[in-house]
Order: C-alpha cells, then sequence, then structure tokens
C-alpha cells in the first residue's frame, strides 16, 4: 500500500472513532470517501443522507444514482475520474444541513483528504460545501459553472447537488440538468488539460 493510501486509512479509522460534534452521537456509519485516490477530481458534497449512513458510501441514494449517471453522460468516470467526500463525515439527523460548528469539528479531515489527494480540480457540490469553501452570502444559482481558486491555489468549481436536479426533471437546454451536464463536461476539459 502507498504511503498516501496508509494515510488516508489512519484518517479514516481516525473518524470512525471520533465523537468532537453532535452526529457522531446519531450516526451509523461514518462516511469517508469513494472513488480513486489517484483521482484528478475531488467532489466534495454537503452530508451522508440515510442509504449513505447505512453503506458507509457517498452517494449511494437516489441522488447519488442520478450524479453517477450525469457523471456517466459527460464520458467520465465516478470510480477513476473522482474522489468523493462530504463536507462532514456523519449523518444529520432528518438529514438536516449540518451546522456550523459541526463543520468547523470535521473539516480538519476534509483538509487532510485534499491534502492528501492533491486533486487538479475541486467540485463544490451543492450549497452547503460552496458556502464552506466561498463563504457563507454566496447563492449557489449565481455561482454555479464559475471557477475559483480556493485553498493553496487548487482550481474549483460548483455544480448543483443532485438532491436539487432531483426536483427538476427537465433536461432541456437552460435547465439545471442540462447546466450540470455543461458543467461536468467544462470539468472533464479541464482535466484533460
Ligand atoms: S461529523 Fe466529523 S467531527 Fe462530527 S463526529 Fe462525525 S467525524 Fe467527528
Amino acid at each position: 500500500m502507498l504511503e498516501k493510501e496508509i494515510k488516508l486509512e489512519r484518517l479514516k479509522e481516525e473518524c470512525k472513532n471520533c465523537h468532537k460534534c453532535e452526529l457522531g452521537k446519531t450516526r451509523n456509519n461514518i462516511v469517508f470517501s469513494d472513488g480513486s485516490t489517484n483521482a484528478k477530481i475531488m467532489l466534495i458534497g454537503e452530508a451522508p443522507g440515510a442509504d449513505e449512513d447505512k453503506t458507509g458510501i457517498p452517494f449511494v441514494g437516489r441522488a447519488g444514482k442520478l450524479l453517477t449517471k450525469l457523471i456517466e453522460e459527460s464520458n467520465l468516470s465516478r470510480e477513476k475520474d473522482f474522489y468523493i467526500a462530504n463536507t462532514v463525515k456523519c449523518r444529520p439527523p432528518e438529514n438536516r444541513v449540518p451546522k456550523d460548528e459541526e463543520k468547523k469539528e470535521c473539516e480538519k479531515y476534509l483538509l487532510e483528504q485534499i491534502k492528501l489527494i492533491q486533486p487538479k480540480v475541486i467540485v463544490l457540490c451543492g450549497a452547503t460545501s460552496a458556502k464552506s469553501f466561498l463563504g457563507e452570502k454566496i447563492k449557489i444559482s449565481q455561482i454555479r459553472g464559475q471557477w475559483f481558486k480556493i485553498l493553496d491555489n487548487i482550481d474549483a468549481t460548483v455544480i448543483f447537488h443532485p438532491s436539487f436536479l432531483l426536483r427538476n426533471h427537465s433536461e432541456q437546454e437552460g435547465s439545471p440538468r442540462w447546466l450540470t451536464k455543461n458543467d461536468l463536461k467544462k470539468i472533464k476539459e479541464f482535466i484533460l488539460k
């Protein structure tokens, strides 16, 4: 096992024993990551839901399946091209948005994951993730599709969260799903540069 994988495994073990915030009391499983540790794209979502809490894998419920479908339709591979994590590792009860103090406590793990993966681009998936890195005042509808530099000069872009897309079925030009497919295509072009 490479040093990077060993460090990630150690970090995962640390998360399994973590009770630094309230979410540690009610989780069944921590949801650490999915995808390739050699991926150029790191996607950061909001928080685990019920299916993720049950399986320990991010984005496996209905929203996750839609995300996977959109990734595949953009000729990207979820397994090879993406490393996927969330702003918090444990499920918030009733799928509420994670609180600032919970995100703050869990941030250490996420930052360490980013440091070890060294992605070429970070995809901030949904408002909670985008706000964590770009500030509370942002509006997802205004900044999705835009590109930023975050942390130590890492390129980052913003896409809609797939649970929002589940409520918006249209694939017509200009619809949220159409925009997301375009965003994913641009991300693909970027990693091929
Ligand atoms: S959400 Fe993060 S900080 Fe909170 S208990 Fe889980 S692993 Fe620890």
